[in-house]
């Protein structure tokens, strides 16, 4: 017996007609991003591994646990990136693109070792954004307001929602730091193991734990919110009155403090209860300003920027409790072409096809090569779940005709070929034009 070789744990096949489901939401978020006028920037999955340490920071979860990291014929170490935007930034300041209001998306694999479960995967998708040179919270808005309408475009509105905070200055937080660090030390006996370990390297982490909110230890930790400085607060409720303007649903959870060192200020979550176990809600999409991150990994360039990533798999499993957008994948396949036999139908059948996907070149054309009995090319055509099937044979040859099968009314019509186009065109002009 031959051991058969599979995939890596945690890495999916995508398979048709998920592909199709896949291809539809992605094109709906690019097509918004473009009409707000974002654009898109490919980048390598390959990168130094330093890079991340010096971003991400050094005691994340990322970059502790979750790194695929690898050697090099010259010994380099590279990771397969875990997240989009270390790289964005690498590329902004190597190409010397310090551009002030520009707005960018990414879409690709990210790479992170963890457990796979429903929604968590060791390689999934991110459609990023990042926007580069803008200090008002009317951005950090304007990225809710685009994201948002992506949700409703997809029909998932009801089914997420959004958190926001405001996490401060670097030095806010630093202060803050000092007296949760405190704070832990004085419990260090409720905490787990686990967390007991992350008391100096990754004390915010701890609050992420949402045991401690049933035994009601945060309620007495040192709140963030009592260390932010003026700016910071003034510019977190600018921000809330412009999603209250705008009718944008949301709520403060000043707990929420995202799982990378690089944030400041506003930051913001989309969380959805529809996505895998019950009671625990996932992310879908998490973002937030990193405005001191250009400077920290260039010789002193001054710019601020800000972003947030939105996870396709777990999108995906949203969109598909959704009826309405599955209801577009009922046809795989437009058109289902059948030659009777191998010599004149199939040269006619050769020509009618070229010529109508001439003229419809987004339908979905196939051409049957089996030369079965008819029956059984229907059951084929059904399986390839086609819409209509057209037959060929020495009959319809010899009286110029040709047979157009509705496989969903169906019914039968035997047409000549001048008036071919004109029937395609009445059945599908609801979606071509
Ligand atoms: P989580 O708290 O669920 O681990 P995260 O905070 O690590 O998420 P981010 O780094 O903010 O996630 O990434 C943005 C989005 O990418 C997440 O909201 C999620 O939709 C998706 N994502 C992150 N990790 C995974 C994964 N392992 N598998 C599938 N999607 C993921
Ligand atoms: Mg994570």
């Amino acid at each position: 017996m031959i051991k058969l070789i599979t995939s890596v744990h945690g890495m999916h096949d995508c398979l048709f007609p998920n592909t199709i489901l896949w291809k539809n939401v992605e094109n709906i978020i690019q097509d918004t991003l473009n009409n707000y006028g974002y654009q898109e920037i490919k980048l390598p999955i390959l990168e130094k591994s330093e890079l991340f340490k010096k971003t991400i920071g050094e005691y994340t979860d990322i970059i502790e646990k979750e790194m695929y990291t690898l050697f090099d014929k010259n010994n380099n170490s590279l990771t397969l990136r875990p997240e989009g935007t270390a790289g964005f930034i690498r590329a902004i300041i190597e190409h010397n693109i310090f551009y002030n209001n520009r707005r960018f998306w990414y879409n690709g694999p990210m790479f992170r070792y963890e457990r796979p479960q429903k929604g968590r995967y060791r390689q999934f998708n991110q459609i990023g954004i990042e926007i580069l040179g803008l200090a008002s919270p009317y951005i950090d808005a304007e990225v809710i307001i685009v994201v948002n309408n992506i949700w409703k475009k997809l029909n998932i509105i009801n089914n997420v929602f959004l958190e926001i905070n405001s996490i401060g200055s670097l030095t806010d937080r630093q202060k803050y730091i000092k007296q949760l660090i405190l704070f832990w030390e004085k419990n260090y006996l409720y905490l787990d193991l686990n967390d007991r370990k992350k008391i100096y390297t990754n004390p915010l982490r701890i609050l992420d734990n949402y045991k401690y909110k049933n035994i009601k230890l945060l309620k007495y930790a040192p709140k963030l919110q009592d260390f932010l400085n003026k700016e910071s607060i003034n510019k977190f409720n600018e921000f809330c009155d412009i999603l209250n303007f705008m009718n944008i649903k949301f709520n403060i959870n000043n707990y929420l403090v995202r799982g990378l060192d690089y944030y400041n200020d506003i930051v913001f979550e989309w969380k959805s209860y529809d996505i895998g176990s019950k009671n625990i809600s996932k992310t879908i999409c998490g973002g937030g300003r990193y405005d001191k991150l250009i400077n920290n990994m260039s010789n002193g360039k001054n710019i601020n920027g800000l972003g947030c990533a939105i996870g396709m798999e777990r999108l995906l499993l949203l969109v598909q409790i959704n009826k309405s957008l599955k209801s577009n994948i009922n046809y795989l396949i437009d058109v289902f072409l059948i030659p009777m036999e191998s010599d004149n139908s199939l040269k006619k059948i050769l020509i009618i096809g070229e010529l109508i996907r001439k003229k419809f070149p987004k339908l979905r054309i196939i051409t049957s090569y089996l030369f079965q009995k008819i029956k059984k090319q229907i059951i084929q055509a059904n399986k390839y779940k086609a819409r209509f099937i057209l037959i060929i044979g020495p009959n319809e040859i010899k009286n110029n005709l040709i047979i157009l099968k509705d496989l969903y009314f169906r019914k039968q019509i035997v047409i000549s070929e001048n008036q071919l186009i004109l029937n395609l065109e009445k059945y599908f002009s609801k979606y071509l034009f």
